[in-house]
């Protein structure tokens, strides 16, 4: 029986040398080259002594540039990790062959997982557009080179304008299509946003956010809250949206988030931030999925202007455009159902330690990490707190926090904004407690003491 435990990857080109994973690593695996460089001209790290990993991972948790991937025994590609490699992406196999990289634990950036879900999840395309904090959804896409396994499209598009186009077209002809952009992008986008909405065209947006408005900066920011709940382009349309805590959430929520869009024939968005884009964690991928074959495309969507099938039905035309009042009308009142439809069926929210609390801090994404650890602080210092977690950001979980706040003597919420969710929280709480905002701006992250010092502030105005 082999000794290894483990197997590291190291991307090269990506390396810069700075020596911090040979320093962590506890059994002298690896070690930097003293002979060559890369690209970049920097020495670069390598397993000197592959035998003796023990797939610890602190090599790449304190690898600064996500150039580590570690495999446990057993999971682990069979690579000579002494050669070369062009990037840490996975071989990505046949879909039609078993997959044996289903349970697989990795660890990886957020932006790149909702790249590999994306693959995984029978994406038949991505058009987008680079952009800090979230250029690494492209950027490893296009490492991974989908069209040369699954067939999916990657495409570098002019601009954000023309990726979104690109997505109404794709979802139009029933497609999985998706883009991802921060901020600054996705406000490019909201012309399109708004057609795919009013012609029912379904399609994947994930937004990694960054403080704004306008150019603003590249760190993170919850800032677009109110752009993605309350539709962000124009006419009465909503956007399903959903706000992942974690990288396995970015993951998880690229499948979730075509099965609402296919399933409500509307945009759905990711709404995420620049750290959990840029954080890296243990992530396990869902299994691959073949993408959809034209005939099934045309069978599961009977609406599409696929082409397909015509001669068993009449011509489909994606358009949001109607000039009689009357039957736009009618269209509106039709898209209005649809959203109460998703309202009634698919709020989706985590509620911990909620039970005998006096106060309950509200937070969404990154902040809700950040709150967690504040709750433990308070709770130490003897305060009764618990976290609810809106999971989807619309439709909001307004009854849901309604009822939790019969038992609680306040309500903080927590965003990295100027207060934007605080008014949904307002709205479903009807005045029976005080709620409080707490925020920081600019792409400053809240500090959890700061958080404490917001919730003794809730504690004295409600004593
Ligand atoms: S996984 Fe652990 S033992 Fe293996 S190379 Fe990295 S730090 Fe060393
Ligand atoms: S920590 Fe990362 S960047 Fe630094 S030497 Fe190791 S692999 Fe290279």
């Amino acid at each position: 029986m082999s000794k290894i435990k483990g197997a590291v990857v190291v991307n090269t080109e990506r390396c810069k040398g700075c020596n911090l994973c040979v320093v962590a690593c506890p059994t002298q695996t690896l070690a930097l080259t003293t002979n060559e460089v890369n690209h970049k001209g920097y020495a670069y790290c390598y397993e000197a002594q592959p035998d003796t990993c023990i797939g610890c991972s602190s090599c790449a948790i304190v690898c600064p540039d996500g150039c580590i991937t570690v495999y446990k025994k057993g999971s682990a590609p069979v690579r000579k990790t002494t050669e070369k490699y062009e990037s840490t992406a996975q071989p990505i196999p046949n879909p039609q062959v078993e997959d044996t990289h289903e349970s697989e634990v990795l660890l990886m950036k957020g932006n790149e997982a909702i790249a590999h879900a994306a693959i995984r999840c029978g994406c038949d395309g991505y058009f987008g557009y680079p952009i800090t904090p979230q250029s690494e959804v492209l950027e490893t896409l296009a490492e991974l080179k989908p069209w040369e396994t699954t067939g999916m499209v990657v495409l570098q598009a002019e601009s954000e304008v023309a990726s979104i186009n690109m997505l109404y077209g794709g979802g139009g002809s029933g497609k999985r299509v998706m883009t991802s952009s921060s901020s600054v992008g996705i406000a490019l986008m909201q012309e399109g946003i708004s057609y795919m909405a009013g012609a029912e065209v379904p399609g994947l947006l994930v937004n990694v956010q960054r403080g704004g408005p306008g150019l603003g900066t590249i760190q993170p920011s919850q800032s677009d809250y109110n752009q993605a709940t309350r539709g962000g382009g124009n006419g009465d349309y909503n956007v399903i949206v959903l706000a992942p805590n974690s990288v396995q959430e970015m993951a998880d929520f690229v499948d979730l988030g075509f099965n609402l869009a296919f399933k409500y024939r509307n945009p759905v968005m990711i709404l995420s931030d620049g750290v959990i884009g840029q954080m890296m964690e243990k992530v396990v991928l869902p299994p691959y999925k073949a993408r959809r074959t034209e005939e099934e495309i045309a069978k599961e969507c009977p609406w599409a202007a696929n082409g397909h099938g015509l001669k068993k039905r009449g011509v489909n035309v994606i358009t949001s455009l109607e000039l009689d009042p009357a039957n736009m009308e009618t269209h509106n009142l039709h898209l209005q159902e649809k959203y109460q439809q998703v309202k009634d069926n698919e709020v989706r929210y985590e509620a911990d330690g909620c039970e005998d609390i006096d106060y309950l801090i509200v937070a969404f994404g990154s902040a809700a990490r950040i709150s967690q650890k504040a709750i433990s602080i308070a709770q130490e210092q003897g305060m009764k707190v618990g976290l609810f977690r809106p999971i989807t950001l619309w439709p909001f979980p307004e009854k849901e926090i309604r009822e939790m706040c019969q038992h609680v003597k306040g309500i903080l919420t927590v965003e990295i904004n100027a207060g934007q969710m605080v008014f949904d929280v307002r709205a479903a709480v009807e005045g029976r407690v005080p709620v409080h905002h707490f925020g920081r701006l600019g792409g400053i992250v809240p500090d959890p003491d700061e958080i404490v010092g917001a919730l003794r502030k809730l504690e004295a105005e409600t004593k």
